[in-house]
């Protein structure tokens, strides 16, 4: 039988991300959906990882099965990190489409484009044990949204260091090699490995 792990994300994009990362193993994901839990939790935290923390717990109170929580966003070097751990949660009334032009209008006056993604994960497992891993991936704020078929949220701003292109320009297969959220679950798909949770399984046929 598959090992099991309770996803605690609303997020769809991040449920794709984490389930096509670990496509090729022997775990099953479920969703907050799948076990008809409700998450509201305010993200009171003043990090990822204090954040990822508190949804994690909230998660653990109902679930005793093994969790991950993902908090993460995008940090731009020119408005001191911002939007950061507001990332999801700033100017509420707007949309992610209208956030990323008001981002844009904030870097106007700003040469230096630097920016980076973080994610910190938290693994809670059922024994109360805790393990956290952090991943980072740097880029610039383009002048103007680079909208391709790929990716959410701050990708058509965000310019990949490593790729040229926006997150929005990059397949997920390929975005999940370099960003962020990927390295934090490579560091993750070791640790399962190493406590001999879960195993690499034949490629499947797409
Ligand atoms: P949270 O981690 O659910 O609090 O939300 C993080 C927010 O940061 C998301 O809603 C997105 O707006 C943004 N974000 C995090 N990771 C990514 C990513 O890989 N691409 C684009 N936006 C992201």
């Amino acid at each position: 039988m598959n090992y099991e792990i309770v996803i605690a994300t609303n997020n769809q994009d991040k449920i794709d991300e984490i389930k096509a990362f670990f496509q090729d193993y022997t775990v099953d994901f479920l969703t907050l959906k799948d076990i008809k839990l409700k998450l509201a939790v305010n993200e009171t935290g003043k990090t990822f990882l204090e954040n990822a923390l508190i949804k994690a717990k909230a998660v653990a109170k109902s679930v005793n099965k093994t969790i991950i929580a993902d908090d993460s966003g995008l940090q731009i070097d020119a408005l001191k990190g911002f939007p950061g751990v507001y990332s999801a949660r700033w100017s509420d009334h707007l949309s992610i489409q209208d956030k990323n032009l008001e981002l844009l209008k904030l870097m106007e006056p700003h040469k230096l484009r630097k920016a980076q993604y973080t994610c910190a994960l938290v693994i809670s497992y059922p024994i109360k044990e805790i393990r956290f891993f952090v991943g980072t991936t740097t880029g610039k704020i383009t002048k103007e949204p680079v909208i391709g078929p790929y990716g959410f949220g701050y990708d058509p701003i965000f310019l990949s260091d490593e790729r040229k292109l926006t997150f929005s320009q990059i397949p997920l297969d390929e975005k999940n090699k370099i960003s962020h959220r990927g390295r934090a679950l490579e560091k993750l798909r070791i640790c399962l490995l190493e406590k001999k949770l879960i195993t690499k399984t034949k490629r499947r046929s797409r």
